[in-house]
C-alpha cells in the first residue's frame, strides 16, 4: 500500500483536480510494477474467469470491492468481473453459469461454494434505450451495454471504480479513485444528488464503506445524504432488509450504526427506534449488542440477526405495551403480546423482515416475559425452550445496559443454567419458597399457558 501511495503522490503532484463528471476521457493507467495487486491474491476462480474471457477475445477486468480491497492490502470478500461480452456470450463460455437479475442482467459463474459475478460493461447514461426510470429518477431497468469508459461513470464511488486489467495487469483509473484511496475518502462519481435519486441505496453504501474502511465521506457527498435521506423510504423493503443484514454481518455494525445515527438514517429505517433513541440508555442497549456482534463476526462465529432486530424494536415494544396497559381490562401479558404484533407490523412497512426472523424475534421477546414472571411449575419449560439461550442473552443485555432491577433474576437464571439437577432444585425451592401466595385477581388468558414456539 505504501508503495502505491508514494507513486500516487508523484502522479498527482501538480496535476489538475480530477473531474468527477464525464468530461475527461483520459484514464490514468497504473502499470503492474507501480501497484501492489498480484495474481496470487486473487481467487483461482476469478483468475479462471478473467483468463477464459481474455483468451476468447473479450476484454476482462476485475472491478469493485475486490480491486479496492487488494489495493488497501485487505482480503476481498468476493471478486467481481466486468467484460465486453454480453450475458449470453458469457454463459456460453462457462457451463457452470446462469444469468440473473432484471434491473441489470449479469452472469453468476459458480465454482463450488464460490460465485464470481460477471457483468457486461454498462452503457452511458445518455443512451436511453433499454433503460427504464421513474419520474423521481429511480432506475427500474438498466440493460444498456457499453464500453469500459461508459461503465466507469455508472459506478457509485471513485474507490469502487478501479479496474484491474488481466491483459497487462495494469489498474485503470478514470475517476481519481487511487487518490481517494490514498486520502481515505468516499466520493460519489458524478452529481451526488442525481446519483442518490437514481438509487437511494447508494447512501447506505456510502455509510457502510465509511465504517468498513474507516474512511471519511467527503462533504460534497455527505451533504446530500443528510438532505435526501428520506429517499431511502423508496427503496423496496426487501432490498433494505438485505442491506441491513449486510451491515449486521460486516464486523463493523457498531461503527455503521453510529453513522446511521449521525446521518439521521435510523429515523428513516427504524422510525419507532428513533423515537426511543432520544433517551441515552436505549442507545447503549443497541450499541452493546452491536459491539458483541462485531466481536463474534471478527472471531468467525455465527450471529443471530433476529436477536439484533429484537434489540432494535425492544424499546418501542415496551412503550407500546404501556399504551395498551392504560386499558384496565388488559393485563400485562395481553398488552405485551399486542405490542409485539404492532411493532413488527409497523416495521414491516419499511423493511420486509422475513417471517423466519420475526418468529424468532417474538420468541426472544416472549421469553423476556417468562424469564421475569415464570412460576415454579414453568421454570423447566422456560429453560428447555429452543430459544432459551438467545432469550437469556437478551435478558443479560438488558441488565448490563441499565435495567438494574433484573440483576437478581439474571443471576438466578445464570446459576440455574450452570448448575446440576440438585443445584437447580435448590435454586427453585429457595426462590419460590420466599414468594408470597398469589392472590388470584383475574383468570389468566389461555394464551399465557403456552410458551412461544414449543407448544408446551
Ligand atoms: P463489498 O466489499 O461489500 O463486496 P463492493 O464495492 O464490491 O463491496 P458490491 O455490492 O459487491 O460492493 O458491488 C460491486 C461493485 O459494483 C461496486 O464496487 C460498484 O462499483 C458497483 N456497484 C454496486 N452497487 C452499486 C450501486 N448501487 N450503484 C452503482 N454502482 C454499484
Ligand atoms: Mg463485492
Amino acid at each position: 500500500m505504501r508503495k502505491i501511495v508514494t507513486i500516487f503522490k508523484q502522479l498527482f503532484k501538480g496535476s489538475r483536480q480530477v473531474s468527477h463528471f464525464k468530461t475527461t476521457h483520459t484514464p490514468i493507467i497504473i502499470k503492474r510494477e507501480d501497484h501492489c495487486i498480484s495474481r496470487n491474491h486473487i481467487s483461482q476462480a476469478a483468475i479462471k474467469v478473467l483468463y477464459r474471457l481474455h483468451n476468447s477475445g473479450f476484454a476482462a477486468y476485475l472491478v469493485g470491492g475486490g480491486v479496492r480491497d487488494l489495493l488497501l492490502g485487505h482480503d476481498p470478500k468476493d471478486f467481481d468481473v466486468v467484460t465486453d461480452a454480453h450475458p449470453e456470450q458469457i454463459q456460453r463460455l462457462f457451463k457452470n453459469s446462469f444469468i440473473i437479475g432484471r434491473r441489470f442482467r449479469l452472469v453468476h459463474v459458480r465454482f463450488g461454494n464460490e460465485i464470481i459475478e460477471v457483468a457486461t460493461f454498462r452503457g452511458s447514461t445518455e443512451d436511453a434505450k433499454g433503460r427504464v426510470q421513474t419520474q423521481r429518477g429511480l432506475l427500474l431497468r438498466d440493460n444498456v451495454y457499453g464500453t469500459l469508459e461508459d461503465d466507469v461513470w455508472r459506478r457509485d464511488f471513485t474507490i469502487n471504480a478501479l479496474y484491474y486489467n488481466i491483459a497487462d495487469f495494469s489498474v485503470v483509473d478514470y475517476t481519481g479513485g487511487m487518490k481517494d484511496l490514498d486520502q481515505k475518502s468516499i466520493r460519489v462519481i458524478g452529481d451526488p444528488t442525481d446519483r442518490f435519486h437514481e438509487d437511494p441505496a447508494r447512501m447506505l453504501r456510502a455509510l457502510r464503506f465509511a465504517a468498513k474502511l474507516d474512511f471519511v465521506i467527503e462533504p460534497r457527498t455527505a451533504g446530500p445524504i443528510k438532505k435526501h435521506r428520506e429517499l431511502l423510504s423508496h427503496v423496496p423493503p426487501a432490498r433494505l432488509f438485505d442491506k441491513i443484514l449486510k451491515v449486521f454481518h460486516s464486523g463493523k455494525s457498531f461503527a455503521t450504526f453510529q453513522l446511521f445515527h449521525e446521518y439521521n438514517i435510523v429515523s428513516v429505517l427504524f422510525p419507532q427506534m428513533a423515537a426511543a433513541l432520544k433517551q441515552p440508555e436505549p442507545l447503549s442497549f443497541l450499541m452493546t449488542a452491536l459491539k458483541n456482534t462485531d466481536e463474534r463476526v471478527n472471531q468467525d462465529k455465527t450471529i443471530n440477526s433476529a436477536f439484533l432486530l429484537a434489540v432494535l424494536l425492544w424499546r418501542p415494544l415496551l412503550a407500546q405495551k404501556e399504551v395498551y396497559k392504560r386499558d384496565e381490562d388488559t393485563n400485562e401479558y395481553q398488552a405485551f403480546n399486542m405490542a409485539m404484533a404492532d411493532v413488527v407490523q409497523e416495521q414491516l412497512k419499511i423493511i420486509s423482515i422475513p417471517r423466519r426472523f420475526t418468529t424468532v424475534m417474538r420468541e426472544i421477546w416472549s421469553l423476556q416475559y417468562h424469564l421475569e414472571n415464570a412460576r415454579v411449575r414453568r421454570v423447566h419449560k422456560v429453560f428447555h425452550h429452543p430459544r432459551f439461550r438467545a432469550g437469556y442473552d437478551f435478558f443479560g443485555l438488558r441488565y448490563q445496559s441499565g435495567e438494574v432491577v433484573l440483576k437478581e433474576l439474571y443471576e438466578w437464571w445464570t446459576e440455574f443454567q450452570e448448575g446440576d439437577e440438585e443445584a437447580r432444585s435448590k435454586l427453585i425451592s429457595h426462590r419460590f419458597s420466599k414468594a408470597k401466595p398469589r392472590k388470584r385477581k383475574k383468570k389468566r388468558p389461555s394464551s399465557e399457558k403456552s410458551l412461544p414456539g414449543t407448544g408446551q
